[in-house]
């Protein structure tokens, strides 16, 4: 489980460097009610969101 963790949010980072978007050492938890960016920092809910709503950064799946 913790293998797999640091691995989406190294996905996350490396997404959000292509994408020209900063990140925070924020971690995204796509399994929670309401989760925040690691990029904007927006808040929002993750179910059924491939992308953040705020800043249009890619969740690894
Ligand atoms: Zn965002």
């Amino acid at each position: 489980m913790a293998k797999a963790h640091e691995l989406r949010q190294q996905q996350l980072a490396t997404m959000a460097r292509r994408q020209g978007l900063p990140t925070c050492d924020l971690v995204l938890d796509l399994s929670a009610a309401e989760t925040q960016c690691p990029a904007c920092r927006a808040r929002f809910q993750p179910a059924g969101h491939e992308r953040c709503p705020a800043c249009g950064l890619r969740f690894p799946r």
